[in-house]
């Protein structure tokens, strides 16, 4: 699990929310690992311009530059450098998503090709290193934000690339049921999880998840005190071992 690493978020606090522990670890072993944001929120795309019509322009570049600051922020406190790459999110790519039933539905074939199309940018990136490992959303609570990232983790594994796929959090937190359904979904995509002891970092995982000021609340609205409730799943999940995150090794397409 150790070496050069590039950890790959759907949106911005993903990674700190999911596997912070682990990235803050390979930071502190020296492995330089950065992070990606692919999509850019809800404030750049054609959806802008529809606002900036409603809305003080000011007052949205405000928003936007604070979800950056956040995130920076938050990759700066586990050791690490974030680009963020600024695709459009799903409810504003076309007419694809319109309800939320759709958001948390089914991939659209369309969007298969953006899946590969995201994997051939990320080996384009000034970060990209051939002996790179990739960590990518298992894509549990299937917004299909996240389940694109996962696809194009499934593409770079076919390339040869490592690939691991971390649990998607609150989600898995709030629904561990949402794991084994994914699971179930992925079948032979994925193989036997691996669990990395955090012990060392779950500080810093929990100091990097408390940048996201703006979303704390909205992110654990189902609990008063995050810091008890991630430290809970992170015991949960680690068993003897202490509290541990765990990832799912992606296999090549046909694999
Ligand atoms: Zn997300």
């Amino acid at each position: 699990m150790f070496g050069p690493s590039l950890f790959i978020q759907p949106h911005y606090d993903d990674v700190p929310l999911s596997c912070g522990g682990t990235l803050a670890l390979l930071a502190e072993s020296g492995h330089e690992p950065r992070m990606v944001t692919v999509f850019a929120g809800e404030l750049v795309g054609e959806f802008a311009a529809w606002k900036h019509q409603r809305w003080k322009v000011t007052d949205a570049e405000q928003v936007l530059a604070v979800r950056r600051k956040e995130d920076a922020e938050a990759a700066r406190t586990l050791g690490s450098s974030v680009r963020w790459l600024g695709l459009p999110d799903a409810i504003y790519r076309g007419e694809r998503y319109r309800s939320d039933p759709e958001l948390f539905g089914a991939l659209k074939a369309e969007e298969l090709e953006l899946a590969a199309h995201l994997a051939e940018e990320v080996r384009e990136l000034p970060e990209w290193r051939d002996d790179m490992q990739v960590f990518v959303p298992l894509g549990v609570g299937s917004h299909v934000d996240h389940q694109l990232v996962f696809e194009a983790g499934r593409h770079l594994a076919s390339a040869g690339v490592r690939v691991h796929a971390y649990e998607d959090c609150p989600y898995a937190i709030h629904t561990p049921a949402g794991v084994e359904a994914r699971l179930a979904i992925l079948g032979e995509a994925v193989g036997d999880p691996v669990v990395v002891p955090i012990a060392q970092t779950l500080q810093k995982r929990l100091d990097s998840i408390a940048c996201y000021q703006s979303q704390v609340p909205v992110i654990f609205r189902f609990t008063s005190d995050f810091r008890t409730t991630v430290t809970k799943f992170a015991l949960e999940t680690g068993g003897d071992a202490g509290p541990a995150e765990r990832f799912w090794p992606v296999h090549p397409h046909g694999g």
